[in-house]
């Protein structure tokens, strides 16, 4: 997708925990900035699973980017001079996002987002269900379920190796120790 004058849009990469929507989003940073455009990268403050303040995937891949703790923070920090704005793990921001993403798209900027879908329940997750309805472009990636290797569409959370129950909350940073990719059939959550 190339950039051109005066023409901004949404495209939003979004699926399971370990599909490759960071890979995803670096992959697309990278080729930003060898077209030599400029570029903002932002990640919400919560995500401290490896790096502070790196996009980082779970195959070690990383590009630098802005920690944020409320999405204006995006507006403040970016001018006219920027031509693209890329958002990791939006699913954790608060709605204010959304027209947010819509005002930036609409000055003409290029805004890639990339966020999980759903949340351990199976549920929409945060303000991504309307920003997918919004989004002028979407990639829905897959993972492979652990259990049986079919394509994962969903995140299973583990507590001392046992599914979650819907009382859980929604919000619980982690990696390995926590989560894996399920397919529809292998996912379980327990009810509390
Ligand atoms: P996401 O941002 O969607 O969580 P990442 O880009 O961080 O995904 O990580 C994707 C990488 O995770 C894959 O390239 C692979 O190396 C690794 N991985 C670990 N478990 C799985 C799995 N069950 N299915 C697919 N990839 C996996
Ligand atoms: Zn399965």
């Amino acid at each position: 997708m190339y950039k051109i004058a005066n023409t901004g849009w949404i495209e939003i990469i979004t699926g399971p925990m370990y599909c490759g929507k960071s890979e995803e989003l670096i992959r697309r940073i990278r080729r930003v900035k060898i077209a030599r455009q400029q570029i903002k990268v932002f990640k919400p403050m919560i995500d401290h699973r490896y790096s502070k303040s790196d996009v980082v995937s779970h195959s070690g891949a990383s590009i630098e980017a802005i920690p944020i703790d409320h999405p204006e923070e995006i507006l403040e920090r970016t001018d006219e001079q920027i031509d693209v704005i890329a958002i990791d793990e939006v699913n954790f921001f608060p709605p204010e996002i959304i027209a947010i993403c819509e005002k930036m798209a609409d000055s003409g900027k290029r805004v890639i987002l990339a966020g999980l879908d759903r949340d351990f329940r199976g549920e929409p997750f945060g303000a991504i269900p309307e920003l997918l309805a919004r989004a002028d472009y979407v990639e829905k990636l897959q993972a492979i379920c652990v259990i049986c290797g079919n394509p994962a569409t969903r995140t299973q959370r583990l507590i001392n190796g046992q599914p979650a129950t819907d009382q859980d909350p929604v919000i619980m940073v982690g990696a390995s120790e926590f989560y894996e990719a399920r397919c529809r059939k292998c996912h379980r959550v327990l009810k509390g």
